[in-house]
């Protein structure tokens, strides 16, 4: 879609000025893939020793991987931090686009937290932009507002109500089930049956290919139900952006920590054959760790569409959006029908508050994971984590290498959780290798 180029120009947003690490690089051949936020882009190419030696060989640089160089590197000890993309931050990547909006290419990443800690650490590198994070729903061809509250139960009614009249019907609708045992049961104990048909059955089986039954309740029990008119889609008592995204907030960890050798563009095995090291710290897919000896773990990937819109084709939207400069009416429109083949929605401009003319939007489709995949998630469902099992045990044996993060620990984990888990880790090590 065209867009305004004029009108890019015109943001007042812009990324707060960073100093870059003073070793990064890719390997020779790879550099344009650093012309992008998040690659380097002074980056210069040097060979590479087959023989460069390093305190801590760490795989991936998102989250976990840059959380744990942080903290070793600071302590004195050598990281070399690797990732096979072209950029650093993982999943929680951001970037511009060439409409010149700020958008999460890998699907919309909401920080929250309830852990001071954690917000304590990451305010070393970034302030935060405060961002109530409002979705809706799409069905039956019309817009909720979502997660339930007071005011869905009103759409649902077509008419006024109280928070008294919600509850006692929710009374009388729940299916009574004391312990949840699935993300089914977990919903229909809450709200009944209709609602989880109309809300969850056919999202989750899009987005898991597998009904809820299957999977833990903790699935569909990370999304509240309120009986008042709070219609924030989270519940956690810190709900922020990095005020000038994750690559800038990634940006400014790595200038401050001048210890991490920095490789984009390679792999783990590559990496594993060129450095020596202490210890390994293992961020990717477990089950690839171990070239799959037991068969592939489950995962669901996505395929991701963008469209981007200038201010002209935005103002024919104002009708249904109702705010002007934006393509829907929140930053992020679920469609649970089992007809409309994505998931949801995202215009991310809603929640960065960026000031820009242009808007861009994301349709996520969910799809089988294959090896040519990202593993975006994990399968939190009993089979799936019995499999991951037999990997952990072998993992347990292994003294000199550490597995942390979302994909090694093969739990559906949020940003602030590997973050704990990152720092936890560290002071692990710390305790054990002491200083250099
Ligand atoms: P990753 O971000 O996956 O980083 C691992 C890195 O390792 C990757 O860059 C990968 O390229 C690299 N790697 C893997 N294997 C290898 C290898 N063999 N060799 C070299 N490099 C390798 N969390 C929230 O808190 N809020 C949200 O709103 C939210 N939304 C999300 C939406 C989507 C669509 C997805 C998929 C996740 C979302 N998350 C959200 C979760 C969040 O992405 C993770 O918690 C976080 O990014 C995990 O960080 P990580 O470092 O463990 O893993
Ligand atoms: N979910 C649903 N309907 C919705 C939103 C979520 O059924 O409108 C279920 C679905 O199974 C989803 C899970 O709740 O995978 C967790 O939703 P969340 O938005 O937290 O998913 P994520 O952002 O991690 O993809």
């Amino acid at each position: 879609m065209a867009v305004d180029a004029a009108d890019s120009r015109r943001s007042r947003w812009q990324p707060i000025p960073h100093s870059l690490p003073s070793k990064v690089s890719f390997p020779s051949g790879s550099i344009d893939q650093g012309r992008q936020r998040g690659g380097i882009e002074s980056a210069i190419p040097r060979p590479l020793q087959a023989d460069t030696s390093t305190d801590f060989l760490i795989i991936g640089a998102g989250f976990s991987g840059l959380v744990i160089a942080e903290r070793l590197a600071s302590a004195g000890w050598k990281c070399a931090v690797v990732d096979r993309r072209a950029h650093f931050g993982g999943n929680a990547h951001d970037r511009i686009d060439p409409a010149g909006v700020l958008i999460h290419p890998y699907g919309p990443h909401y920080f929250r937290t309830n852990s001071p800690r954690i917000v304590d650490y990451l305010s070393r590198f970034t302030a935060w932009h405060e961002v109530s994070y409002k979705i809706n729903s799409h069905t039956r061809g019309r817009y909720w507002s979502f997660p339930i509250n007071l005011n869905t139960f009103e759409e649902y009614l077509g008419r006024a109500s109280t928070s008294e009249e919600f509850s006692t019907w929710l009374e009388q609708t729940r299916v009574p089930i004391d312990n949840p045992q699935n993300s089914e049961e977990v919903i229909i104990s809450q709200v009944g049956r209709e609602l989880y048909e109309l809300f969850f059955e056919g999202y989750t089986l899009k987005q898991w290919k597998r009904h809820p039954r299957e999977l833990d309740a903790s699935v569909c029990g990370r999304i509240p139900v309120r009986t008042n008119r709070d219609d924030r889609y989270l519940s956690e008592t810190f709900q922020a952006l990095p005020a000038n995204g994750y690559t800038a907030m990634f940006e400014n960890l790595l200038a401050a920590t001048p210890g991490i050798d920095l490789r984009l563009g390679m792999d783990f095995k590559e990496a594993k054959a060129r450095w020596n090291c202490k210890h390994l710290v293992f961020t990717g897919a477990i089950d690839e760790y171990y070239e799959r000896r037991f068969g592939p773990l489950p995962y669901r990937s996505l395929r991701f569409e963008h469209e981007s819109f200038d201010a002209e084709q935005l103002r024919r939207r104002d009708a249904i959006s109702g705010k002007s400069g934006f393509w829907q009416p929140a930053m992020q429109v679920n469609y649970p029908d089992a007809e409309t083949p994505f998931t949801r929605i995202v215009e991310i401009k809603h929640a960065t508050g960026q000031n820009i003319a242009a808007s861009t939007i994301l349709r996520e489709f969910p799809k089988d994971w294959t090896p040519a995949d990202e593993p975006f998630y994990p399968v939190p469902a009993p089979a799936a984590r019995a499999a991951y099992q037999r990997y952990a045990a072998l993992a347990v044996n292994e003294p000199n290498t550490s597995f942390i993060g979302r994909l090694a620990t093969y739990r559906y984990y949020n940003m602030d959780q590997v973050t704990a888990m990152a720092l936890t880790e560290a002071d692990k090590l710390l305790a054990r290798y002491g200083s250099p």
